[in-house]
């Protein structure tokens, strides 16, 4: 909590000449706000009760101007409360999603992205709340409740006591009520967190649910979580309501006490009429003074509840990379798996890859191949340095890469995804997605060599021509053309393409092929194969089961030493 108001002041402390204007107008509001009752009992006893109508219309006029200066300070106010907690609102979303997408991909296995989104978008408005207009208003009403009671005092003793019995029961209700509500608060945002989850699952999912007429079942599985979160608001409401119908009841309740012995004050001739309705004004405005910011204290705790994790998030420091930040001049592509094991830190019963011992040649070509669940990916998300290896070293030209900058890394390495992301954008965009400084003629040569010219030309806007939600749909080999244009632009030492596994895919034939001509000299390959017409041209088969390595060696004389090899090639590889 402490952190979390820390962080928080930090940001609010960027938007300090916001706060300040507006501060000061919540100053002139108090001070407007004070006055009416010591005017209005001006206004009744040194005019209405002496009869002297010179007095009242004076009075009358202050009264107005006090009014008008407070209408125009609270408008101010609350444009620069408000600009100022839209601006840190924004500021802290931008902070989290950039320090989102700097976490280690073992992060993202535990989360649900849909859960993360919603979040950002349902939980930081809450915080908004806290800092903005809202603020200002319960500080106005606090230095109320305050000035209100000093006032009271000045008026009168007597009733002042009366009204102060209010007190105890007020404040022990919000302190216990209000730990209730922000408690409940969490368990809401987190049940809405979960459904939003969910719903992102069955939308992403809709090809599947629809293939299985599950959109019943889906539907309902939603309605459950949205089903919890309900009764956790139900129960949030019930205890938010008690707790502003108590303050209300003891809050005017006193106040009405107090007009009853100020009434019987006024009969024995020891209060004036006007100090009396003076009083009583006074004691309404410190009854709403304390109920507003009471309330505050609680929505500003629900708020600050139910983005805990916005800040638990902000000060999670990536695992990865811990790496060192060294770069090399020149890298030839040797590339050595020295005695690697690895266990997912989501299944760490589980050996994903062990002792793995694998020397690529600077310019090699090896097919990683092995049934679903082998360990193919794992090698290539090693290699990526998405995870670090429990145990072994993973050797660049033979420097542990651990001791590399991972984002020079990365950047010597291309990458074509079995099924690859294209973002909303134009197909140029894409294309040059690693390497935006790439000019015109780069993008268009590149699509070129990645065999992609023919179909774009065949869209009258050509690079230019938008994709994705907003564009043309592209078939899975024309994604994956563009996929080998955007890795091979970056012209990478290594290469890593992972071939789809449909065999409907006939665009695809010679994706390896391809992908290799695409580019002008021969970067260090690993290809993760699922045809027949891929390994037999690459220079190395290295075939893995259950994260080992069985046999390895050129496609033919694997065929002539290795049953297992014969096996899979007649069982699981894609003929053609
Ligand atoms: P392949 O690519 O050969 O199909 P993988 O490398 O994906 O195999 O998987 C190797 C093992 O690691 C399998 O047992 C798989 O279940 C597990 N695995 C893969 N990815 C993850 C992950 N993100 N979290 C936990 N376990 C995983």
């Amino acid at each position: 909590m402490k952190r979390q108001l820390r962080a928080l002041l930090t940001l609010v402390w960027a938007e300090r000449s916001f706060y300040t204007i507006g501060s000061v107008l919540v100053v002139v509001s108090v001070f407007t706000g004070l006055s009416y009752p010591y005017f209005v009992q001006q206004l009744i006893d040194q005019g209405v009760m002496s009869g002297q109508i010179e007095r009242v219309n004076r009075i009358g006029v202050i009264l107005f101007g006090l009014l008008l200066a407070e209408g125009l300070s609270t408008v101010a106010r609350d444009y620069f409360f408000n600009l100022a907690a839209e601006r840190v609102t924004a500021r802290l979303r931008q902070k989290v999603f950039d320090h989102l997408l700097r976490q280690d991909i073992a992060f993202f296995d535990r989360q649900r992205s849909g859960e993360l989104t919603t979040r950002l978008w349902s939980d930081v408005p809450a915080i908004g709340r806290v800092v903005g207009e809202e603020a200002a208003d319960s500080s106005r009403f606090a230095l109320f409740a305050l000035g209100g009671t000093a006032l009271l005092f000045y008026t009168s003793l007597t009733l002042t006591l009366y009204v102060m019995l209010a007190v105890p029961p007020i404040v022990i209700a919000s302190w216990w009520l209000g730990k209730r509500v922000k408690v409940l608060a969490t368990q809401m945002q987190t049940a809405y967190a979960q459904s939003g989850g969910t719903a992102e699952e069955s939308m992403s999912g809709i090809r599947t649910v629809r293939a299985f007429s599950q959109e019943a079942a889906e539907g309902a599985r939603y309605g459950r979580t949205i089903d919890r979160a309900l009764d956790l608001a139900r129960r949030k409401i019930l205890v938010t309501g008690a707790l502003s119908g108590l303050t209300f009841g003891f809050g005017e309740g006193a106040a009405l006490l107090a007009l009853w012995a100020g009434g019987r004050l006024i009969v024995r001739g020891q209060l004036t009429s006007g100090q009396l309705i003076g009083f009583v004004l006074y004691a309404f405005l410190v009854a709403r003074g304390f109920r507003n910011a009471t309330g505050f204290w609680t929505d500003a705790l629900r708020g600050l509840g139910a983005t805990s994790w916005v800040f638990e998030l902000l000060d999670r420091t990536p695992a990865l990379p811990r790496s060192g930040s060294r770069r090399l001049d020149r890298v030839d592509g040797a590339v050595t798996f020295d005695g690697v094991a690895f266990r997912y830190p989501t299944r760490p019963d589980v050996d994903a890859v062990a002792d793995f011992n694998l020397r690529v040649a600077p310019n090699e070509v090896v097919a990683l191949v092995g049934r679903s669940g082998a360990g193919k990916s794992t090698i290539v998300n090693l290699l990526l340095r998405f995870y670090e290896p429990s145990a072994g070293h993973l050797l660049l030209d033979g420097h542990d890469v651990n001791t590399l900058d991972a984002m020079w890394l990365r950047q010597q390495i291309g990458v074509v995804m079995q099924e690859p992301v294209l973002f909303s954008g134009s197909i140029a965009d894409n294309i040059r997605y690693g390497r935006p400084d790439a000019t015109e003629e780069e993008v268009a040569a590149a699509a070129a060599l990645a065999h992609a010219k023919e179909f774009i030309d065949r869209f009258p806007a050509g690079l230019a021509t938008a994709i994705g939600d907003r564009g043309v749909q592209l078939s899975g080999g024309q994604r994956q053309r563009l996929a080998i244009a955007r890795a091979v632009l970056r012209r990478p030492r290594i290469l890593i393409l992972d071939e789809a596994t449909s065999a409907l895919d006939s665009e695809n034939e010679s994706f390896v092929q391809d992908a290799l001509r695409a580019l002008p000299y021969r970067p260090t390959t690993f290809v993760i194969a699922h045809r027949l017409s891929s390994v037999a041209t690459v220079d190395r088969v290295i075939l893995l089961d259950r994260g080992h390595i069985i046999a390895a060696g050129p496609h033919d004389e694997l065929l002539r030493t290795s049953d297992r090899y014969r096996q899979l090639v007649e069982t699981q590889l894609v003929p053609a």
